[in-house]
């Protein structure tokens, strides 16, 4: 079984890392296990069960992640959200203080800022690693980021915040959600755990909801030791369909990275669009952060239209690109931030973070170049 990403490419990890090897028929694929119910005790002595996160399914996932973001072990869940509240909750207790970023994914903020102050956990917020180090206080048990983040895709210095931590004994984690493993490893750079909406790029298409937690062993047991009592498991059909998005991940990543450079090209040289984020773009104002730490800036962009009354005219223009909200999938989606994903904000805060009501959010999918560009050009021309 190839496992080690320090003699194999991550193409060949997506395809063939963790693979559960089919000793009855000789068959390419990991077979499905679908028991609940496994002989105890059963010959590696261990008690499986689908809850336990360790069924040969959830293990192919886990050992082809912790293969793919350089990390020592990894554990699947059912979703991004239960890969996130379990990870927090796994580590922060009463009258500890956490420092977040301040533009994090919509689920992970109302988590973060509904759940923790009941539990007695204490928070602070931050743009970036010199805002983090002014937050921190001697209780300060973890510093969260996205990077790059949801909708402007600002990117945190990865190497900068692991310093931090690592001179302050603080544990880093990254949601490596909009990066995926090819186009960004942030364990390597010595952030202590990645997390993941699988439901987004891992799986691709749209149609598995799944997460992940890669990071050493000590801290993968002490997340699936709370994961087994809050029971956020992932199951086996779909962890196959997930192992099946993953072996083509690199080549979908490498394609969404192209249409969107140069959608975002086309967007940025179009008289209709007032701005263009993504951090490819050397205006960027992360550019060179995102230079440094990232192979690949990923599938997603952001702009503003010059008139935001505008918005509704496109959406209703574009025939390919459908409105929707999730991200990562093969097909290209847009979205009206203010409207779906930041709507809880007040006008206000949306405001301060940049968040106009122009703003669209695009997930850009691995179409033809030409026919993105041609729905684009249609849905912007002025009749
Ligand atoms: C979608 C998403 C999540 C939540 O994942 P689910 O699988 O929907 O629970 C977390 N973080 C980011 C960046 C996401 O895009």
């Amino acid at each position: 079984m190839i496992t080690d990403p320090n003699t194999h490419g991550l193409s060949t990890l997506c395809i063939h890392a963790g693979t559960h090897l089919d000793e009855a028929t000789g068959g390419a694929c990991s077979p499905i296990f679908t028991s609940t119910a496994y002989a105890f005790p059963n010959p590696a002595n261990a008690n499986i069960y689908p809850r336990y996160f360790n069924t040969p399914n959830q293990q192919v996932i886990n050992r082809k992640l912790a293969a793919l973001e350089k990390g020592e072990a990894a554990v699947v869940f059912g979703s991004g959200m239960a890969a996130i509240s379990t990870f927090l909750l796994a580590h922060l207790k009463p009258g500890e203080h956490a420092i977040f970023q301040n533009d994090l994914y919509g689920g992970s903020m109302r988590l973060i800022s509904s759940e923790l102050p009941r539990l007695g956990v204490e928070l602070s917020w931050g743009a970036n690693v010199a805002e983090f180090a002014t937050a921190l206080r001697p209780e300060t048990r973890l510093i969260y980021v996205e990077s790059p983040s949801n909708p402007l895709l600002h990117c945190v210095d990865l190497a900068e915040l692991a310093a931090l931590g690592k001179r302050h004994g603080i544990l880093t984690v990254i949601d490596n959600t909009f990066a995926t493993p090819i186009n960004q490893n942030p364990i390597p750079l010595g952030i202590d755990a990645v997390i993941h909406s699988a439901t987004k790029y891992l799986n691709g298409h749209s149609d598995v909801n799944a997460g992940v937690v890669v990071a050493s062993t000590e801290i993968v047991n002490r997340v699936t030791a709370s994961a087994v009592s809050f029971g956020g498991m992932l199951d086996a059909h779909a962890c196959a369909q997930l192992e099946r998005g993953l072996k083509t991940l690199a080549l979908r990543v490498q394609r969404h990275n192209e249409n969107a450079a140069t959608l975002a090209r086309f967007l940025a040289a179009h008289p209709a669009v007032s701005k263009v984020n993504y951090p490819g773009l050397p205006e960027h104002p992360d550019h060179a952060i995102a230079a440094r730490q990232m192979r690949g800036f990923g599938g997603m962009v952001s702009f503003e239209l010059c008139q935001a009354g505008q918005v509704e005219r496109l959406l209703s223009r574009l025939r390919m690109v459908m409105p929707a909200l999730s991200l990562g999938g093969v097909e290209s989606l847009i979205c009206v931030p203010s409207r779906s994903t930041h709507r809880t904000m007040t006008a206000a805060e949306r405001q301060r973070a940049g968040i106009s009501d122009g703003l669209l959010r695009v997930s850009v999918g691995i179409e033809d170049a030409q026919d993105l560009l041609a729905d684009f050009t249609d849905a912007l021309a002025m009749d």
